[in-house]
């Protein structure tokens, strides 16, 4: 067995983020109605529809920037790309207060970096968010995002950049995520192993292939793994 590579997904594997970029939009949306614009309805509907919008970006179907421009074109003002800064600062000025490493995320991440496995997190969504993100939980390696690598998971090619990144060839690699959809069918199509991390003790979908294993936390990681050799 020679050097095993680790790469975590970032939003409910690590951290939370508390509907972080949901609350970035609402408080656009007052910026919108501030200038001039309207919001289409209450704040519920509002909320829906921007659940809605994020559910669409982190399919691939469109970038963070031509969301928040689809927003605010959508409200009735002017400016989109003035919107899109004032966004994205919004958006990480808040990972301080909303973000919230899982109870187990540091001390696993030290634990890992101690035993000599290389770690990287690939995640669908954007940089800088996504690196703050991880920073949150003490991570400062390498953060692949989505919108940098121009392909989302499950795409096998975001797991393939990972493994680059890490100069590991995809079998010595483990994947560990609580998306089933996205983190374990697109990890085991790219030749991973795929964790499941269940904290929420959900059933897995019927005909998904199953992950390699299930843990119900972040530090029943280190019992799965093998031992990565030692290097000079
Ligand atoms: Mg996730």
């Amino acid at each position: 067995m020679g050097q095993i590579g680790i790469v975590f997904d970032i939003d409910h594997t690590l951290v939370v983020d508390n509907k972080l970029e949901r609350v970035a939009f609402l408080h656009l949306l007052e910026d919108v109605i501030e200038d001039g614009g309207r919001a289409l309805g209450s704040l519920a509907e509002e909320s829906d529809a921007i659940d809605a919008l994020l559910v669409q970006q982190r399919s691939g179907a469109c970038s963070i920037e031509e969301a928040v421009r689809t927003f605010v074109t959508a409200r009735g003002v002017e400016g989109r790309q003035h919107y899109v800064e004032r966004f994205r600062a919004k958006a990480l000025r808040m990972v301080e207060d909303f973000v919230i490493p899982a109870p187990d995320a540091k001390r696993t991440l030290v634990e890992l970096e101690n035993r000599g496995y290389a770690v990287a997190v690939l995640t669908n969504g954007w940089n800088p968010l996504q690196r703050r993100k991880a920073g949150r939980a003490g991570f400062t390696g390498a953060v692949l995002a989505s919108a940098d690598l121009g392909v989302q998971k499950p795409d096998s090619r975001a797991f393939t950049a990972a493994a680059a990144v890490l100069g590991l060839p995809p079998a010595d690699l483990w994947y560990v995520g609580d998306d089933p959809g996205s983190d374990i069918v697109g990890a085991l199509g790219a030749g991973l192993r795929a964790v499941w991390i269940d904290g929420e003790r959900t059933p897995y979908p019927r005909g998904l292939p199953p992950p390699t294993a299930r843990i119900a936390a972040l530090a029943d990681l280190l019992a799965l793994l093998p031992t990565p050799l030692p290097t000079c």
